[in-house]
């Protein structure tokens, strides 16, 4: 089973979540207050109910589940995923690895982003830290995931993502291998990777040279 993170791995940016709030903001003839409402309220997570809060606080007119949609079409608009990436993931696949992803973050904003790119067809298990409030480096999203892949954490198994923390550390954790992106200051203290790369068409290409732990 190979795991990997979503933002900064499998993902890039194309977008700052501060621009996709401006154009929200511009679209809707929304001034700065709102702007910097938004900013603050959403920035570690956002749901639904963030929009009706918005919604009552400026007496908006509109739905709050249409912003809230249009939130979530906006952040799956923010990012891309290098062609590359997705037909080295199949190539995972055909040679018997498990494909799973591990995020934290909003699972409604997550899985539009993992839909809007292609990725969700494939994966064959995905755990966001919003399914149940818990976030990497919690060993808990981890096991979630392996159990969305129909498997188990074990010492051959594999977690590929850019953050010291949640990733390497939380992957060491969990008891399975890392592969860290190289980019984000290491910190120390961390325990270190089994492997690192500059990007992760380096990681898919080093597992792919790797017995296929299922
Ligand atoms: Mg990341």
């Amino acid at each position: 089973m190979a795991l990997f993170d979503l933002d900064g791995t499998l993902l890039d940016p194309k977008r700052a979540f501060s621009d996709v709030v401006t154009d929200l903001c511009l679209d809707h003839g929304w001034g700065l207050e709102v702007k910097g409402w938004l900013l603050t309220e959403l920035a570690d997570r956002a749901n639904a109910d963030d929009f009706a809060r918005l919604r009552q606080e400026y007496a908006l007119d509109i739905p709050a589940m249409q912003l809230w949609r249009e939130f979530i079409d906006r952040m799956a608009a923010s990012v891309t995923c290098d062609p590359a990436v997705l037909s080295g993931l199949a190539r995972l696949r055909s040679h018997a690895w498990k494909i799973g992803v591990v995020a934290n973050g909003c699972s409604d904003v997550q899985r539009a982003k993992m839909r809007a790119t292609g990725l969700a067809g494939l994966v064959d298990g995905v755990a966001i830290s919003g399914d149940i409030d818990v976030r990497k480096p919690d060993t808990r999203l981890f096991r979630l995931a392996a159990v969305r892949c129909r498997t188990e954490l074990s010492g051959d198994a594999w977690m590929t993502g850019d953050s010291p923390t949640a990733d390497v550390h939380g992957g060491h954790r969990a008891g399975i291998r890392t592969i860290w992106l190289r980019g984000r200051r290491w910190l120390d203290g961390m325990p270190e990777p089994h492997h690192a790369v500059d990007d992760v068409r380096g990681a898919i290409s080093y597992l792919l040279d790797t017995p296929a732990a299922v």
